[in-house]
């Protein structure tokens, strides 16, 4: 993967950035994502966040290695501290990490939201409790998709803010939109799922040192949702 070619799960976070946007890429690593989409020429300006110095000189390489100086500004900062309001952001985009810090980065960093933003999220798992703070927060969830590379499965969750809006606990466990659709990659996912937690019940339930019980029981409670949403 380079910013020329990127990979399946950035193509596929890139292809829900709306043409011409200012797009802040929080956690930008290599910096491959806004480079690659300034390169293509889909984006009007962006900004590269990055938390860590080891990413943040890498991207700022990539940034200078393709003459992109000044239409992508690269910015050491911890989440949304990245975006200034003059950038004028109309789209954020914050990939490969968990769930739970995806969801962290956005709610220590609202006051830096002005809610007209589009949110191209992709969690590395933990989506059940970001989605609960996009509910909570007034975000609609307009688009999810889950793909499946290097026998990884990833999720992409669009949503932005154009709430209230309501979630059953079933909504924000597997996605509201994807137990709709029911893809195939979606279907496998959670077949695959139901083996595992199967799998330890049998364990807990032979577990020879007593076991919270309330742990087990939140393991049966999520095999009984797979279940019956393989049913
Ligand atoms: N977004 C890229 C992608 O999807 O390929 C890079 C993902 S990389 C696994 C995660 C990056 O997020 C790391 O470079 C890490 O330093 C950065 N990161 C983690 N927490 C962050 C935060 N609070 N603010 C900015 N960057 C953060």
């Amino acid at each position: 993967m380079n910013e020329q070619t990127l990979s399946m799960r950035l193509e596929r976070v890139a292809a829900h950035v709306p043409a011409g946007a200012r797009l802040a890429d929080i956690g930008s690593d290599h910096g491959y994502l806004p480079v690659a989409l300034m390169r293509r020429g889909a984006i009007t300006a962006a900004v590269a966040g990055e938390v860590a110095m080891t990413p943040f000189r890498s991207a700022e390489r990539t940034v200078r290695e393709n003459g992109l100086t000044p239409q992508i500004t690269v910015r050491l900062a911890d989440g949304l501290a990245a975006i200034e309001p003059e950038d004028g952001i109309t789209a954020i985009s914050i990939c490969g990490m968990g769930g739970e810090t995806i969801r962290d980065i956005l709610d220590s960093g609202k006051a830096r939201l002005n809610g007209q933003e589009r949110l191209i999220l992709q969690p590395n798992g933990g989506e059940q409790p970001l989605r609960q703070w996009l509910m909570e927060n007034g975000y609609r969830i307009h688009y999810e998709e889950l793909l499946r590379e290097n026998r990884f499965d990833y999720e992409i969750i669009i949503a932005e803010r154009d709430g209230p809006v309501t979630y059953t606990a079933e909504e924000l466990y597997f996605g509201p939109l994807q137990m709709q659709a029911r893809s195939p990659a979606f279907l496998f996912k959670w077949q695959r799922l139901l083996r595992q937690k199967q799998k330890n019940l049998t364990l807990l339930a032979r577990a020879q040192q007593a076991v919270p019980e309330e742990k087990a029981q939140d393991i049966a409670r999520q095999a009984r949702w797979i279940t019956e949403l393989l049913a």
